[in-house]
């Protein structure tokens, strides 16, 4: 049996893997960001080095591979560039750096790209060859496959629908602009539209879910407003790649019942005809604590 490593590299922690080539997860170790965020980033990949050489000794194989999911990650240059929510900004050569330390093949990419390709390998999205899969979590992350292949753009970063406007002059991102979908569609993007109503806190999506399942007018709102500001975005992208799916992934996509009804009345009703019922809208098959290891596995498969 041959065995890979994803590893799935977050704000605050990093999970790596060690996943068979049937998608199984044999074993993982978690990082915490934490106790490396005042040193560089080379203290922290060694530490990930030393997670792969440990999981490779413990089940007494060697890695074939090793794919990584990382924010604002390359493919192209299998690096982290600018990632907004690590310690390390600027731009660091991680793939190059692991690759040498382990003796063994590093690839990387986005970590909503390595959702997509988790998804088309073990989730729902194993027969489509066209489709959008969008994680919903601290930001919006999107992996856009077109004809069964990742969409990486001529420099490596296509497909960041969360950084396409849906309100002209709107909230501040986080990339600097005003406006973009990930100011309205992500956990603070749902925090800051229930608080707009003025009604109350709540201080996770969850919260206002578990409000609106109970009758609150404003927390449902919050969803319904949520599933047309992505409606009106999805409109737009249909027309770029025609998907037949568009699959949600993330701790808010599991209020999908909230959302979702908009989502589709508002897609239906802002996309060229051409379209028009032909994209399923879903959820992830994959299980939430393992898609992104999966994802990032899959990648060097
Ligand atoms: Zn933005």
């Amino acid at each position: 049996m041959k065995h890979y490593v994803g590893i799935d590299i977050g704000g605050t922690s990093t999970t790596i893997g060690l996943v068979s080539e049937e998608g199984i997860i044999l074993d993982r170790l978690v990082i915490l960001i934490e106790g490396f965020a005042s040193g560089p980033i080379e203290t922290f990949l060694d530490a990930i080095a030393n997670g792969i050489r440990e999981l490779s000794t413990k089940y007494g194989q060697p890695i074939e591979g090793v794919g990584i999911g990382a924010p604002n990650g390359n493919f192209y240059r299998g690096t982290i560039e600018y990632a907004p929510n690590m310690p390390w900004k600027d731009v660091h050569e991680v793939a190059a750096y692991l690759e040498k330390k382990n003796a063994c093949r590093t690839v990387l990419t986005n970590d909503a790209n390595a959702a997509a390709i988790g998804e088309k390998q073990f989730g729902v999205a194993k027969n489509f060859n066209d489709f959008i899969l969008i994680t919903l979590g601290t930001g919006l992350g999107s992996g856009i496959v077109s004809g069964g292949k990742m969409i990486y753009g001529h420099d490596g970063f296509a497909g960041e629908l969360g950084h396409s406007i849906v309100v002209p002059e709107g909230r501040d991102c986080t990339c600097g602009r005003k406006g973009c979908l990930e100011a309205y569609v992500s956990i603070r993007g749902l925090l800051e539209t229930y608080h707009d109503f003025g009604v109350g806190k709540a201080s996770t999506p969850q919260e206002i879910a578990m409000k609106a399942q109970l009758g609150d007018e404003y927390a449902k709102e919050t969803f319904v407003k949520t599933g047309e500001w992505l409606g009106l975005k999805l409109a737009d992208a249909a027309t770029y790649t025609s998907p037949e799916a568009v699959i949600f992934f993330g701790g808010i996509a599991q209020a999908s019942d909230l959302f979702f009804p908009s989502l589709k009345e508002t897609l239906e009703a802002n996309v060229h005809n051409l379209y028009r019922n032909k994209i399923q809208i879903m959820k992830s098959g994959l299980p939430l604590n393992d898609a992104a290891v999966l994802g990032s596995a899959a990648l060097v498969m």
